[in-house]
């Protein structure tokens, strides 16, 4: 029975689509107000990519709404705010912010992927996922469901499915490795460094370690036959850059190396949902990785969802809220993204230098106003009832 234009009662069901970082989030949320939830994720585990995550105040801030700040807190690396050079290390803008916890009301975080996604499933309680349950078929999730929650990320079977015409995904023009190694004090902040065509960054994500990524424009699928090559490839291109960028890539064993070119989606779709099915995470709005805001949008869209599904209104209704209150803000915020990777990737050295000198002369407060606009986001002021 579809219970739809039914108020909500104690035990409405969903079932959620995708383990990602949205998908447990939002089991999370769903559960901590009372409904039944089942999370289909078609891989046989969660695999723990060797990655990190920036997880800014807006983020932890919705972990905190989600009942994981403090554990998340426990097991990442507090950062000052964020550093940019040039390869030679000359500074271009230094926003390393000591008020920025204080002025958000919460720190700005480097964590790895595979704990944040530890915690939240710890949070979400077993026999909430089904491993090895992929979902070919949405419209079979809605029988006997009150809603489907699909967070299966960018290449989404159930907005392909729902909202056909909806342009695919496309590649941003660039490709990004990334890799988690142990390594000596670095400073606690994101620390870019931005070449012609070229970027590293570094951000250490607690208990020694350090994330590392980079991003190079090139042709779409020119990968390395196997990971020495790729490891090869990163050390030829930034081994000359400014310490400690050697000494990390030194320590960087080839399997520990992942890349991925970037893909992203071109536009976010007008309504993030149809009827009782909602679209989350990558699945409503993949971005290019350049604000590393991706994974704080998705526990942002889970806290919102559980918000206007407490709300004495049918569930169409209630996701009708949802997209208004979400689709502004994640469009805003991919496209600043996109603004950046056309700054960074694309162009000769030319316009890298005129952009270099245009960053350098950048007061900082106007880069910390726009970092503040992003990043400023708080949940919505009622408190989601406690499970
Ligand atoms: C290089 C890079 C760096 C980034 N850095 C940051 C950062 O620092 N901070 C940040 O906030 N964000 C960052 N992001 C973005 C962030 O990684 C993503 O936004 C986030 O992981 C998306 O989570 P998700 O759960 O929506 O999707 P996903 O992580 O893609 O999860 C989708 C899940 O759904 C499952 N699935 C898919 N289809 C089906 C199906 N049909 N049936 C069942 N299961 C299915 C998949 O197996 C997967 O587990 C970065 C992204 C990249 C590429």
């Amino acid at each position: 029975m579809n219970r739809t234009n039914e108020p909500p009662g104690p035990r409405r069901s969903a079932n959620v689509v995708g383990a990602g970082i949205a998908g447990l989030a939002a089991a999370l949320a769903l559960r901590r107000t009372g409904w039944c939830v089942t999370v289909h994720e078609r891989a046989a585990a969660l695999a723990p990519l060797g990655a990190g995550l920036v997880l800014w105040p807006n983020a932890v801030h919705a972990l905190d709404a989600l009942g994981v700040g403090a554990a998340v807190r426990e097991q990442a690396a507090m950062l000052d705010g964020s550093t940019l050079r040039r390869p030679d290390g000359r500074w271009l803008a230094r926003n390393d912010d000591p008020g920025l916890a204080a002025r958000h009301g919460a720190p700005l975080l480097g964590i790895e992927r595979s704990s944040l996604q530890a915690i939240l499933a710890a949070a979400v309680g077993p026999d909430v996922v089904r491993f090895g349950s992929e979902v070919r078929d949405s419209e079979a999730l809605t029988t006997g469901h009150d809603m489907v929650v699909a967070a299966d990320g960018i290449r989404s079977r159930v907005r392909a499915a729902g909202w056909r015409g909806h342009a695919q995904p496309a590649y941003a023009g660039y490709t990004v490795w990334r890799a988690v190694v142990a390594a000596e004090a670095v400073t606690p902040a994101v620390s870019e460094t931005w070449g012609h065509r070229e970027r590293f960054g570094m951000v250490p994500v607690g208990s020694g370690r350090v994330y590392l990524f980079a991003t190079a424009t090139v042709g779409a699928q020119q990968h390395a036959e196997d990971p020495a090559g790729e490891l090869n490839d990163l050390r030829s291109r930034f081994g000359r850059w400014h310490d400690p960028i050697p000494a990390l890539l030194d320590a960087l064993e080839p399997d520990a190396v992942m890349r991925h070119d970037v893909h992203a989606l071109p536009r976010v779709p007008r309504q993030l949902h149809r009827g009782t099915t909602v679209l989350i995470g990558d699945a409503a709005h993949a971005m290019e990785p350049n604000l590393g805001q991706g994974a704080c949008l998705a526990l942002e869209d889970a806290v919102v969802l559980a918000h206007v599904l407490g709300d004495d209104v049918p569930v169409d209704h209630a996701l009708a809220r949802y997209s208004k209150a979400r689709r502004e803000r994640v469009a805003a915020v991919s496209r600043l993204s996109a603004q950046i990777g056309r700054l960074t990737q694309d162009g000769g050295p030319v316009r890298a230098s005129i952009r270099d000198t245009a960053v350098r002369l950048i007061p900082a407060r106007l880069t910390k106003r726009g970092m503040d606009r992003t990043s400023g986001w708080k949940p919505p002021s009622r408190p989601s009832p406690e499970r």
